[in-house]
């Protein structure tokens, strides 16, 4: 049984959980929104410690990380639980899913993931992934310390939803994020992921404010987070909060779990992603086969740098200092 981080002991044996912006109240037995940490006799626990619902090797492209190392490897790593309860999840078989009533654990440690890590094929590291990443923030942050000891890079893909302190005891040993603004509406946030907007742009510029590298990734759903005055306002806040370089992966939707609306059209990607451009260096569109959106031009003189193709990454005119071959601009991507 293994203690949480990042909770304090109020009376008459409840607990107070700080990991996230829900701030859980538990009473003796209780488990949080998250479905992973419990009070077991006014001690916070986690319930998920080394406990791996997947582990996989998988392109980096495919987290998305596009400006991370490209071509390369990343051992990845998921449990259960999540802290939203988002309508439209992709993953809901795992993140949805109480740590008590799953039965597909494999009991791994963080020196064995690591091992793997070391031994895989192309490998640079470990992405935190698949479920919602912090909460099992007590086993990440163990795997995380160990990988940065060993030389690997640590990856969290997740939705943001963290509080200030736990994030800034994690962020030293994290060096990329893909982070989910999964709107520009603390409607959408309340009705759609049960969540709030506002922590998830806390963390955003938090991490934007340290060394870690990040990425953004948006979902678009269509009539729920496509209007254009709401999304030129994300882009105005991404590009003036965090920086024009940010990269921007705009994800089609197919319907999931909950929500059974149409397939986000090709049309309204294409125009959310010139929209995007007006502002930011570098805009991506996923879940479509569409190679000319999905290629990392230079910043100065448009020179197409790495082409992609579903996850198959083409390094064409970028050296291997990360500059443009033909102008000789740095490219934000990190090799
Ligand atoms: S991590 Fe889980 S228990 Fe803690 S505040 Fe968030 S939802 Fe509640």
């Amino acid at each position: 049984m293994q203690e949480a981080l990042f909770y304090s002991k109020i009376t008459n044996g409840q607990v107070q959980c700080e990991l996230c912006p829900w701030n859980c109240i538990l009473s003796d037995s209780q488990t949080g929104i998250c479905k992973v940490r419990t009070n077991h006799g006014g001690v916070l626990i986690t319930n998920v410690y080394n406990k791996v619902a997947a582990l996989g090797s998988d392109p980096i492209e495919k987290k998305p990380l596009y400006h991370f190392h490209p071509g390369k490897n990343i051992l990845s790593v998921g449990e259960v639980g999540c802290n939203l309860q988002c309508s439209f999840c992709q993953n809901h078989r795992i993140s949805q899913c109480k740590a008590s009533e799953f039965s597909g654990f494999h009991n791994i440690s963080a020196e064995k993931i690591v091992k793997e890590a070391l031994k895989t094929w192309n490998n640079i590291g470990i992405a935190y992934t698949y479920n919602e990443p912090f909460t099992f923030y007590e086993f990440l942050l163990n795997t995380a310390q160990l990988a940065y000891s060993e030389g690997l890079k640590n990856v969290v893909v997740s939705n943001g939803y963290i509080n200030k302190e736990p994030l800034k005891k994690l962020l030293p040993f994290i060096d990329a994020f893909n982070i989910d603004l999964k709107a520009f509406s603390n409607n959408f946030y309340k009705k759609y992921t049960k969540g709030k907007l506002q922590p998830v742009l806390n963390t955003l510029k938090q991490i934007a404010e340290s060394q870690a590298h990040l990425e953004i990734t948006t979902l678009v759903i269509p009539g729920l987070n496509d209007d254009i005055v709401e999304f030129k306002n994300m882009i105005n806040w991404i590009s003036s909060e965090l920086g024009e370089s940010v990269p921007l992966h705009l994800s089609r939707y197919y319907p999931q779990y909950k929500l059974n609306a149409p397939a986000t059209p090709i049309e309204t990607l294409v125009e959310l992603y010139d929209v995007a451009k007006t502002q930011l260096q570098h805009v991506y569109l996923g879940n479509v086969s569409d190679q000319e959106r999905s290629t990392t031009y230079c910043k100065n003189c448009n020179a197409p740098l790495i082409s992609r193709n579903h996850y198959n990454t083409d390094i064409t005119t970028l050296d291997a200092d990360g500059k443009c071959k033909k102008c000789g601009t740095y490219a934000s991507v990190i090799i």
